[in-house]
């Protein structure tokens, strides 16, 4: 695989006492698709809150794209191209689907900005684009308020799309869906972040199965173990920590 898109070296994090994340190396390549694995409490959303910036790390480094980003606040590392979607949809319930997107292409930049009146066709045309891609397109003109809770998850994976990151991070991206739903999730993802760096934080096994490249699994703040998925699953360590929960 190619070059380092993330890197941490000796990451620390320290709430009182407590190492919620210590001294962890870990590394995504370009264009790939890493899982991230661990019981409650392994420390997976506090690592995606010092990659993104939302927590500061008490030591180590975060190289992201060859910028040291440790210590950056969030709307830096977004403006970067780190993009997160949250495990709560943040859409913007009172706009349509179709305005939801346009905002996400609007917000990212003022030159952005700028583009989109000078472009306007051609992101209308992108809108348009992710909108079937995102499978909504039928549903353009529909308050986002009343979608389903599986739609909404789509349209911020579509917000996330128009906002072009580099390195996407999707924090359990099909909590509360139905089965269908969560397989439908990972078509999606393996299709529209194809060739693209992903970090997927996530619990269900089937939807792990179903996208899962290498996955990395944390335990008490802590690196355990990496690999390819059915290797992890014969791994003696990560059997005893799941066996525990
Ligand atoms: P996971 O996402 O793997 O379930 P978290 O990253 O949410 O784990 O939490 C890891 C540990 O750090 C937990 O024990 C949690 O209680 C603790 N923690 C997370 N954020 C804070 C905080 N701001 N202050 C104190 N403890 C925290």
């Amino acid at each position: 695989m190619g070059d380092k898109i993330l890197e941490t070296i000796g990451l620390t994090v320290q709430f009182g006492g407590f190492k919620a994340i210590s001294d962890l190396n870990f590394s995504v390549n370009q264009g790939e698709l890493r899982v991230i694995l661990g019981p409650n409490g392994a420390g997976k959303t506090t690592l995606m809150d010092l990659i993104t910036g939302k927590t500061k790390p008490t030591s180590g480094r975060i190289l992201y794209d060859n910028h040291e980003i440790s210590g950056m606040e969030p709307y830096q590392t977004a403006k970067l191209g780190i993009g997160r979607k949250f495990q709560n949809p943040h859409v913007f319930d009172n706009m349509t689907v179709m305005e939801n997107i346009e905002v996400a292409f609007r917000g990212f930049d003022r030159v952005f900005q700028a583009l989109f009146y000078q472009k306007k066709a051609d992101i209308k045309d992108r809108i348009e684009h992710i909108l079937s891609t995102i499978g909504l397109k039928s549903k353009a003109d529909r308050m986002a308020a009343n979608l389903s809770h599986g739609e909404r998850q789509w349209l911020e994976i579509g917000m996330l799309l128009a906002q072009d990151p580099k390195l996407i991070i999707l924090d359990e991206p099909t909590a509360g869906m139905t089965a269908e739903e969560t397989y439908k999730t990972g078509e999606l993802i393996l299709t529209v972040f194809k060739d693209r760096s992903v970090i997927v934080v996530e619990h269900d096994m089937a939807f792990v199965r179903q996208i899962s490249n290498i996955v990395t699994v944390l335990h008490q703040g802590k690196f355990l173990a990496e690999g390819p998925l059915a290797e992890i699953e014969q791994n003696a360590k990560v059997q005893e920590v799941y066996l525990k929960e």
